[in-house]
Formats: C-alpha cells, sequence, structure tokens
C-alpha cells in the first residue's frame, strides 16, 4: 500500500502536459485565501468564504526567469494517482470530478481526490479508471463569474467514509463531519511554493 500523504508528480504532470516548464517552473504562489482552510475570499470583495477553504487554489506560478504567470482555461488537468471516478458534481464554476484512489484506504474511510472548476473530457464518467498524470478535464472559464474570480484550479483531499454513498457528495456535504475528513493538499503537491 502507498501511504496516501507521499509526495504525488501533481506539478510535474501539469507543467510537462501544459508546457509550463518553457522558462522553467519554479514555485506555486499562494495569496492567504487560495490555502487550506482559509476563512477568507482571495477575489472580489475579498470577504469571508461561506465556510472555511475545503482545499488549495491552484492560479499562480512563478518561473525561473522570475516573472509570475498563471494558469488559464486551456490549461489541462491531470490526476495526483491511480483510481477511478465515483463522482461529478456542479461548483459555482463548472465540474468538480471526484476520484477515489483504493490504495489509501483506511480504517473504514477511502481516499479521495477532487479536482474542481473544470470540464471534464469526454470519457471521464464515473466507473472511468485512470492512472496518475491521466488528463481528466480542462480548466473551466471563469470569465463569465460575476463573483470576478480568475480561472484556476480548485483541489480537494480526504477520507469518505465507507458508509458514504458517492450520490451524497457534493459542495454541500464534502468537509462535512460524519462525511469527509480534508486534508491540507500541500501535504502532497510536489514542487515548492510561497505563501505572499
Ligand atoms: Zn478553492
Amino acid at each position: 500500500m502507498t501511504p496516501p500523504l507521499s509526495k504525488t508528480r501533481f506539478t510535474e504532470f501539469l507543467v510537462r502536459e501544459n508546457s509550463l516548464g518553457e522558462c522553467g517552473f519554479e514555485e506555486w504562489i499562494f495569496y492567504p485565501g487560495m490555502l487550506f482552510n482559509a476563512p477568507d475570499k482571495w477575489w472580489g470583495d475579498q470577504g469571508k468564504r461561506d465556510k472555511p477553504h475545503e482545499g488549495l487554489d491552484l492560479f499562480l506560478y512563478r518561473d525561473q526567469l522570475d516573472r509570475i504567470l498563471h494558469l488559464n482555461k486551456k490549461t489541462k488537468i491531470p490526476v495526483m494517482y491511480d483510481g477511478v471516478v465515483v463522482g461529478i458534481v456542479n461548483d459555482f464554476l463548472g465540474k468538480s470530478v471526484i476520484m477515489e484512489h483504493g490504495f489509501a484506504a483506511k480504517d473504514n474511510r477511502k481516499f479521495c481526490t477532487i479536482y474542481g472548476h473544470t470540464n471534464p473530457h469526454d470519457g471521464i464518467h464515473v466507473g472511468r479508471v485512470v492512472k496518475q498524470g491521466d488528463i481528466i478535464a480542462t480548466l473551466a472559464d471563469a470569465g463569465r463569474s460575476k463573483t470576478g474570480i480568475s480561472t484556476h484550479l480548485h483541489i480537494s483531499a480526504g477520507w469518505i467514509f465507507k458508509s458514504i454513498s458517492y450520490d451524497r457528495i457534493d459542495w454541500e456535504t464534502i468537509g462535512a463531519p460524519n462525511t469527509m475528513t480534508l486534508l491540507d493538499p500541500l501535504n502532497v503537491i510536489d514542487r515548492s511554493y510561497v505563501s505572499i
């Protein structure tokens, strides 16, 4: 069994699949509101979120020429681990793809990752088996959102109780007590980062 908290190759896959590394990918950049459990928004009026942030928002990064760049609606999204698609639900910018990773079963819980604000690719449906690094989606264009938010990737990771049906998992229940225990995705994201 692979421990779920070992670093993934997620950034490596993202950089490779999107040619982000032409001038060298140096590090992720996060505003406070992008981080796990952040109480505040990083967009619009930067007021309070409805509930603490359920994961991590990936948007800005620095290259080796010290330029600050960002993901966009063409960015293709890889999965972090081998797994199976167990749900696709709506979020406020697009869809969220929920993946189960059987290797990491713990107690009576299953390890899941979620890729939010995306447009899942054709063929990505419940039951689809994928390998780490496979592309499952492209980012959803946030340009038409009235919130003023930028196109970005939301990642959640955590353990869902085996007794919970995936039919019940959506953005109302993700992270709720007795449903899903979230963890900080920075524990599993490769590459360095700075918080500014
Ligand atoms: Zn988010």
